[in-house]
C-alpha cells in the first residue's frame, strides 16, 4: 500500500479561489481592496522571485499588491522609516518585508516595527505570544498551511502524537503551537535530540522542517502516519524535501510531495491572512 498524496497545488489552488469570492464580497461592502504591502530590500535572485509570485498571487485574488524595492545599499533608517509610512497607511492590511535581508540590516528591529495588526506573516513576537496564548493574532503562513493540508487528511488531530522536526520561529515552533492547540502530544525535536528515528516513529504526524535533502529516512515513519514535507532542498535532481520520499511513501499512511505539498500553501496563507487584517481593521466578520 502506498501513502495518500496530498495534493498541496490543488488545495492551495481551492484555497485561493475561495479567498478570491470572499474578497470580491468584502471589495462590494467596504468600497475598497484589501492591500498587501510587500518590502523587498536588494536584488537576492530567490527572493524576486517569491515577491513577484505574491504579487502576482495578491492581485489575482482581487486585492492591492503595493510592492516597494529598494536598492541593496539602504539603511536601517530607511527601512524602518518606510515600515513606519505603511504602518500609518489606512490602505495597506498587511505588510511583509521579505527575508533574508542584507546583512548589515536589523531585522529584528524591522520585524518589531511593523504594527503586529498588519503582520501578516505572523513573526512580531506579540503575534507569536498571541499563537502561545490563544489569542487571536496572525500566524505564520507555512505552519498554517501545514495544519490545513493535515486536517485534509486527519480532521480531528486530537490526542494524536505529532513530532516536529525543527524548532524555528517561522516554522517549527508556531508549528508546535498549532498542534498543541489542535490537541495533539507534540514533540519538538532539533540538531541536539538524541535518538531522532526513535522518536519518531513513535508519532502519528511527523512535520519536517529541517532544510537537509531527503533527511528523515522511511523506516523511520511508523506506518500509517502522516508525514507533512516543508523542506526545500536543491539537488542536481530537483527541488527535493527534508523526507526521502521515495522510501516514505511506501510506510505513510499521507504524505506531501515536494514540490507541490506544504510550497503553494504559503502564499495561499498569505492572502488568507491579507484578506483577514482587511475585515478586522474594517469591523467586518471574516469569512474564513
Ligand atoms: P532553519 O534552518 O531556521 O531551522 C532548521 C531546524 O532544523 C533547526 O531547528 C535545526 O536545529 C533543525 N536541524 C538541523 N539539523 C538537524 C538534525 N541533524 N537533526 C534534527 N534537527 C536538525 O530552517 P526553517 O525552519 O526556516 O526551514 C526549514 C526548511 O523548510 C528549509 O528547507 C526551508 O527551505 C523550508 N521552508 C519552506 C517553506 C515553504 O513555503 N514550503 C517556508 C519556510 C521554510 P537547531 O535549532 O538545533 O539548529
Amino acid at each position: 500500500m502506498t501513502a495518500t498524496i496530498i495534493d498541496g497545488k490543488a488545495h492551495a489552488a481551492r484555497l485561493r479561489a475561495t479567498i478570491a469570492t470572499h474578497v470580491a464580497a468584502f471589495r462590494e461592502q467596504a468600497g475598497r481592496a484589501p492591500g498587501l504591502a510587500v518590502v523587498l530590500v536588494g536584488e537576492d535572485p530567490a527572493s524576486s522571485v517569491y515577491v513577484k509570485s505574491k504579487g502576482r498571487a495578491t492581485r489575482e485574488a482581487g486585492m492591492e499588491s503595493i510592492e516597494h524595492r529598494l536598492p541593496a545599499d539602504t539603511d536601517d533608517a530607511t527601512l524602518l522609516a518606510l515600515v513606519e509610512t505603511l504602518n500609518a497607511d489606512p490602505a495597506v492590511d498587511g505588510i511583509l518585508v521579505q527575508l533574508p535581508l542584507p546583512k548589515h540590516l536589523d531585522t529584528q528591529a524591522v520585524l518589531l516595527a511593523i504594527d503586529p495588526d498588519k503582520d501578516v506573516d505572523g513573526f512580531h513576537p506579540v503575534n507569536a505570544g498571541r499563537l502561545a496564548t490563544g489569542m487571536p493574532g496572525f500566524v505564520p503562513c507555512t505552519p498554517l498551511g501545514c495544519v490545513m493540508l493535515l486536517k485534509s487528511v486527519l480532521p480531528d488531530l486530537t490526542g494524536l502524537d505529532a513530532v516536529v522536526v525543527g524548532r524555528s520561529n517561522i516554522v517549527g515552533k508556531p508549528m508546535a503551537q498549532l498542534l498543541i492547540a489542535e490537541s495533539c502530544t507534540v514533540t519538538v525535536a532539533h540538531s541536539r535530540t538524541r535518538d531522532l528515528p526513535a522518536r519518531v516513529r513513535q508519532a502519528d504526524i511527523v512535520v519536517a522542517a529541517v532544510g537537509i535533502a531527503n533527511f528523515i529516512e522511511g523506516d523511520w515513519i511508523k506506518p500509517g502516519a502522516t508525514v507533512i514535507d516543508v523542506g526545500i532542498n536543491r539537488t542536481e535532481a530537483g527541488l527535493v524535501g527534508d523526507v526521502d520520499f521515495a522510501e516514505a511513501v511506501e510506510v505513510a499512511g499521507a504524505i506531501t510531495p515536494v514540490p507541490g505539498g506544504v510550497g503553494p500553501m504559503t502564499i495561499a496563507c498569505l492572502l488568507r491572512n491579507t484578506y483577514v487584517s482587511a475585515c478586522r481593521r474594517d469591523g467586518v466578520e471574516a469569512a474564513l
